[in-house]
Order: structure tokens, then sequence, then C-alpha cells
């Protein structure tokens, strides 16, 4: 009788969708506005204001908070929700977001980007969609775990974290080599992938969650040559040279597709294509399906401004390469050396990040938030993907960690598009759908 009851009462509290009230529909609008407000702009990417800002919330509510400040400014913020269950029946789950975010240039802006503005049910400001709705969405459904007494086989982390946009170094980088033993998660909430009708596929609803990204190789290429009187042209000019060797580089056929992780596995690509079909034609779908490369700055000229009667004797320029997994640094330098076909023109490793990882999508917390968006959403195809960008979850991967990033909501193409741009904009509907999906995605899975 009483397992009868339990199974009853088991069934009654997971499994069902949770309808957002409009107190929760109240506070989202206004905690989102709030942190928006607050402007964490990187450089200099001071978080001090926006970590007692969230450190206000979860202490109100009894939860306390620890905090880091890696260097001057940078401070970082964790919460915990005990297990309430001994022993836990495994790690934690960490719920991560970045607190900074990139500059706005005011005069581009239509509303101030630090003073935001609700028009259509939309919240413009910067930071609204990259990455503070979703660390909104995050912060919430984290209180309602606390809030409906929702029991908890382990013990749940809520991280806000500073310098993701310049590269994490002083963010979840740094707590990973200062404070690993604190966090030890088993699982990773992370920004990555979202829901959409047709990026990723033509008229089909798609949520990816990501799985892996490619990884950043930032090169620059320098061309040496001897300074003269533009008047005599010389075959030692090297604008000359860096252009005739960039055309070359860039007029290549894309790279070959890396090969499977591991062989006999599917690559992510081969999983993604298995569930959709045919990819929608889109900067996106283009960028995780090759090896890329950006030129994104020339550096040239003797002067400022350059003479234009003077011959340089150097001239530079910035390549942003994303590489698909499985291709090491070393293949991809070698590939860049033989398209540029020019052994004088040296190559110079700025940054780049760890080699992929890829985690495996056969993980309960996966099968939760993918059974809470079709709970909403029946017709959608939910899928592990990969991401042209990149994100802290590549920190935890090697680590053995399962990190899956993803905006659970559907986000119409101009929300993407504003991210970074003059104009961000998140739709507040969307910041609960996605609020809901974690709420219900943890609690499901933190009954087993
Ligand atoms: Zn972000």
């Amino acid at each position: 009788m009483k397992t009868i009851l339990l199974a009853v009462l088991f069934l009654s509290i997971v499994l069902t969708p949770w309808p957002v009230r409009a107190q929760e529909q109240e506070e989202i609008t206004r905690l989102l506005s709030q942190y928006v407000a607050i402007d964490t702009s990187n450089p200099p990417g001071d978080t001090t204001k926006a970590a007692a800002f969230l450190t206000g919330i979860l202490e109100k509510e009894g939860i306390p908070v620890t905090r880091y400040e890696s260097a001057p400014g940078k401070v970082i913020i964790y919460a915990r929700l005990p297990a309430t269950v001994s022993p836990p029946a495994g790690k934690a789950i960490l719920l991560l977001h970045h607190m900074d975010v990139v500059p706005a240039d005011r005069t581009q802006w239509k509303t101030d980007p630090f003073v935001p503005a609700i028009q259509d049910g939309d919240l413009w400001g910067r930071g609204s969609m990259d990455m503070k709705g979703q660390g909104v969405a995050q912060l919430v459904a984290f209180l309602m775990l606390k809030r409906q007494h929702v029991p908890r086989t382990r013990d749940v982390i809520l991280m806000a974290e500073p310098d993701e946009e310049v590269g994490g170094a002083l963010g979840a980088r740094w707590m990973i080599a200062n404070h690993y033993a604190e966090l030890d998660p088993e699982y990773v909430l992370d920004e990555g992938g979202f829901g959409s009708t047709d990026l990723f596929a033509p008229n089909t609803m798609v949520y990816g969650i990501s799985v892996a990204e490619k990884k950043i190789v930032w090169l620059k290429l320098r061309a040496e040559g001897v300074a003269g009187h533009g008047s005599q042209p010389t075959d030692t000019n090297p604008n000359d040279r860096l252009v005739k060797a960039l055309a070359r580089l860039l007029s290549a056929t894309p790279a070959p597709a890396a090969p499977p992780a591991r062989s006999g596995e599917p690559s992510v690509l081969e999983m993604m294509q298995a569930k959709v079909g045919a990819f929608a034609k889109n900067k996106f779908t283009n960028a995780i399906q090759q090896s890329t490369i950006s030129l994104t700055w020339f550096r040239s000229g003797v002067g400022d401004p350059p003479k234009i009667n003077v011959i340089p004797s150097v001239a530079e320029a910035g390549l942003d390469c994303r590489v698909l997994p499985g291709t090491t640094k070393d293949q991809w330098l070698a590939e860049v050396a033989r398209r540029l076909g020019d052994p004088r023109i040296r190559i110079e490793l700025i940054n780049e990040s760890d080699d992929p990882v890829v985690t495996s999508h056969d993980a309960p917390l996966y099968r939760q938030i993918e059974a809470a968006i079709k709970r909403r959403h029946p017709e959608a195809v939910v899928t592990p993907i990969l991401i042209p960008y990149g994100t802290d979850s590549n920190a935890f991967r090697p680590r053995g960690v399962k990190a899956y990033g993803v905006f659970p909501a559907l986000l119409p193409a101009d929300v993407v598009a504003s991210m970074h741009g003059d104009g961000e904009h998140v739709s507040l509907a969307s910041v609960r759908e996605a609020a809901q999906v974690f709420f219900e995605a943890l609690r499901d899975t933190l009954v087993r």
C-alpha cells in the first residue's frame, strides 16, 4: 500500500508540466530588467554589482552564497542546494552562466542598451539574450526547486561567472584551476544551442542541445619585405605577398571533413543529419559542417594615416579559424601553410581552445530536457548539435563532465541575429519557456 501511495505521489510530482504562474511571470520580467540594467560590459567586465544582485536574491530565499574574486572586479559566485537524500545518487548538476556582456555602441542602438525597454513582449538591452536571459531562467528554476521542496538525489549548483566574453581565463577556467573540488559536477548546463523553426532545417522545429564545439585557432600571418618608394614597385612588397597568399588560402575548397571522433561512432554532424535530414542553408549550418576561416583584420602601411607613397616592410593579417572536432592544431596549421603556398609567410598562433571533447547524449539529464521540450512541442525534433562558437563547456568536458549547452526555447531568427549586435533583445515568453524546461528537467532528473 505504501509503495502504491509513493508511486502515486511520485507520478503526481514528476512528468507534469509546470505552468508558470502570474507571480513567476512577473518575477522573470522584473529580474531580467534589473539584471540587464547592471552594466557588465567586458572590457572592463566588472561583475561586482551583478554578483551582489544575484547574491541578494539567493540569500533572501535562505540559500547561502560563496563568493570569489579571481582578479579585481572579477567576481564569481556560486550557490548550492544540497541533496535531500544521503548518500546522494551522484555528483552535482551545475547551472552555469556568465554575467559579463560584450560592449554596446550606444550610437548604433535605438534604445539605451543598459536601460531595458519592453516592447511587444520583447525585452531589449545588452545581455538580454547573451546570456542574462538564460541566467534568469536558470535562477528561477533553481529557486523553484527550493520553494517547491523538490526531493533531490544530488546537489544542484548555480554558478555565475565573469570573463566569458574575453576567453574565460578568470571565470570558469579559474574556478576549474583553483576550486574544482568545490564544484566537481557530473553535469553542466550552459549556453550553446536553442530551439528554432528554420535555422537548422527548413520549416522544421528543431531544438539543438550542444554536446561539442569547434576548436578555436586564432592565427596571425606576417609577411616581411623591403620598404621603398611607391613610385617603383618591387617583388619584395610584403603587401603583395600577403594578398596573393590570402587569395590562395581563401579561394581553396573547404578543408576535408574531419574523421569521426571514434571509429565506429557517428560524429555529431552525422547524428544531427540523421535527426533533422537536410540542413537549412545559412551561415550557422555552413559553419558546423566544415572548418572555417574568417579573415578579420589587416595591418600594414607606414604612419597613421598610412603614407600612400611608401611601401612598408611588414604586412600582417588576423585569421579566426574554427576547426571541426577530430582535427588537431598541428594538422590545421599544416593545412593553412599548404593553402597559403608561401613558406616565407610566418604563421603565429595567437590563441587556441582545448581540443573539443564530445559529450554523450545518452544520459538522464539530456533525456529529461528532451522530454520537457516535447511535452510542449510534440512535433519538435530534439538533437545533439555541434556549435561553431566557443563556450565554457569546453573547459569542463575534458574532465569527464557531461556538458550540455541549450537555451531551451524557440528563438526567432531576429533574436538569434541580435546577439552581440546593436539591438540585442529576447522574448520574455521564451525566457519563461526556458525556465519551465529547466525546472522540469531538473526535477525529473533529481528524483532518480
Ligand atoms: Zn554567451
